[in-house]
């Protein structure tokens, strides 16, 4: 029997407000434990959330970037439970009425096709705190830092169909969101997470499998390598007869398995009601015409517009629009060069991006700023210098030494130009190797290509090989 691979993912982003989602202390990360909660946090009997408007801004934009439905009126509900990193015992979120509903996206799989996933809502809600093990013996602490942290979680359709396609969804989410410029979509410290629920069928079949669900994912490579391990696992144990049960498991990244962590909760459980402290979301047309005009040019649309503008490769341009300020910096030098958007592309594909991955630098911090490189790569257009000294130039820049002009200057790179001085160094070429000059002359053209090398090799890398060439072919004719 063949089986088909069913999988819908709960994306779990931080939003990206200065304070917290129901009080005013800071969301900064990385504090000494239990430094940024203040009572509401810490659930003290009392005391009352008060919405922050940022974080509703926030995920509407989020809802307007997916096409999606805003609610004119979304209400935030009590999920119930205990737990020691949850001192109110209930989760602040939203249920039946999510501010953000039906919704989708437009997700480019490896192989250049198209897939539409369907995203049934996102809502608002509170993280909570976090327990810590480490450097504690016999004991746990807890750090409420993070409790009442917004979070936006984003619910898709089970509608991807291998872990490849889950993996490819959660990474155009999170070039989504960052573009948005409403979550900083940092994996390490934890504001851009997944859960994936996973189940088969026989292929053909209609009805939906049972799901396991995979929690707290956090890269694109374990959410692709923990579907897969639990792909084969669920179609292992329906083939020996077994049934696949409904719960949550946890990957081992270190021995590539899932494990079971706990029988899954049903709704019910969490006894959800809606939050008496707080009122409804209520917000009118103008406000959602006012969040979307704040709406970035998004990546398709980017994409689309650089292949057709400037005429770039598909895989250029891919790597270019990944994130914002690579499109941003890309467009800068594109602005300085002008009339070949080609070179820039290669220059910041190339040079540039292997200069910041080698150093580990942020595009935001590059030691070459945009126009910077432009004025390079104005001295290759006209000539100045040779494209391969540009990158000895290039390096200097990087190492802080000063401008193309002054780099150029001070160490000797500019192009030797002057038909003479060329004519000359040719000539010594000519006499050192009067062999080949014969082989030449008897028809052996490929020697050609050791004579440029010579003369190449004899100016320093300097000669303007265009001309090296012309004057070869003269003199050896
Ligand atoms: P819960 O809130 O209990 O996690 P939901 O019904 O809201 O459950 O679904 C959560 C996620 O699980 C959604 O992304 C949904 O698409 C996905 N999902 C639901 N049923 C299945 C299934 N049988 N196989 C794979 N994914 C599923
Ligand atoms: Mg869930």
């Amino acid at each position: 029997m063949s089986w088909e691979t069913v999988i819908g993912l709960e994306i779990h982003a931080q939003l990206a407000t200065r304070s917290k989602i129901f009080s005013g202390s800071s969301t900064a990360y990385g504090a000494e434990p239990n430094t940024q909660a203040n009572l509401v946090d810490l659930g003290y009997p009392g005391v009352l959330p008060v919405l922050n408007t940022d974080a509703v801004r926030l995920a509407v934009k989020f809802g307007l970037a997916i096409g999606a439905q805003i609610a004119p009126r979304s209400v935030f509900a009590r999920k119930n439970y205990f737990y020691p990193d949850l001192p109110k015992g209930y989760q602040i979120s939203q249920y039946e009425l999510p501010i953000v509903q039906a919704g989708s996206l437009q997700i480019r799989l490896p192989d250049g096709s198209l897939k539409t996933v369907g995203i049934t809502r996102a809502h608002l809600e509170e993280d909570a705190g976090k327990s810590l093990h480490e450097n504690l013996q016999g004991a746990s602490g807890i750090d409420l830092n993070r409790a009442g942290t917004p979070l936006l979680e984003i619910v898709s359709e089970p509608d991807m169909r291998s872990p490849v396609e889950a993996a490819t969804y959660m990474r155009t989410i999170h070039q989504l969101v960052r573009y948005l410029g409403i979550c900083d979509g940092n994996m390490q410290e934890g504001s851009f997470r997944c859960d994936a629920n996973v189940s088969v069928r026989p292929q053909g079949q209609q009805e939906l499998g049972t799901r396991a669900e995979l929690k707290n994912l956090n890269s694109f490579r374990f959410v692709e390598k923990a579907i897969e391990f639990e792909v084969e696992r669920q179609i292992d144990l329906l083939e020996a007869g077994g049934e696949v049960v409904q719960e949550t498991r946890l990957y081992d990244a270190d021995r590539d398995e899932t494990r079971s962590m706990r029988s899954k909760e049903e709704a019910n459980d969490y006894r959800y009601f809606p939050d008496p402290d707080l009122l409804p979301i209520v917000l009118d047309e103008a406000f959602i015409a006012e969040v979307r005009e704040e709406l970035p040019e998004l990546p398709e649309a980017k994409r689309a517009r650089f292949i057709a503008d400037y005429g770039l490769r598909e895989d250029d341009v891919d790597i270019l629009v990944a994130s914002r300020p690579l499109a941003d910096y890309f467009e800068a030098v594109a602005g300085t060069v002008k009339d070949d958007p080609k070179l820039a592309a290669n220059w910041v594909v190339g040079e540039l991006s292997g200069a910041l991955n080698r150093d580990g630098v942020d595009i935001d911090a590059s030691r070459v700023p945009p126009h910077a490189l432009g004025e390079l790569l104005l001295r290759i257009k006209d000539g100045t210098v040779s494209g391969k000294l540009a990158k000895e130039v290039f390096e200097a820049m990087w190492a802080g030494e000063g401008g193309a002009d002054e780099i150029i200057d001070s160490k000797g790179l500019k192009q030797i130009t002057d038909t003479g001085a060329i004519e000359k160094i040719v000539d010594e070429v000519l006499a050192a190797n009067a062999a080949q000059v014969q082989q030449y002359r008897d028809g052996n053209q490929k020697v050609l290509g050791f004579f440029v090398g010579q003369v190449m090799k004899a100016s320093q890398g300097k000669a303007n090989p265009r001309q090296v060439n012309e004057i070869l072919r003269k003199k050896l004719s």
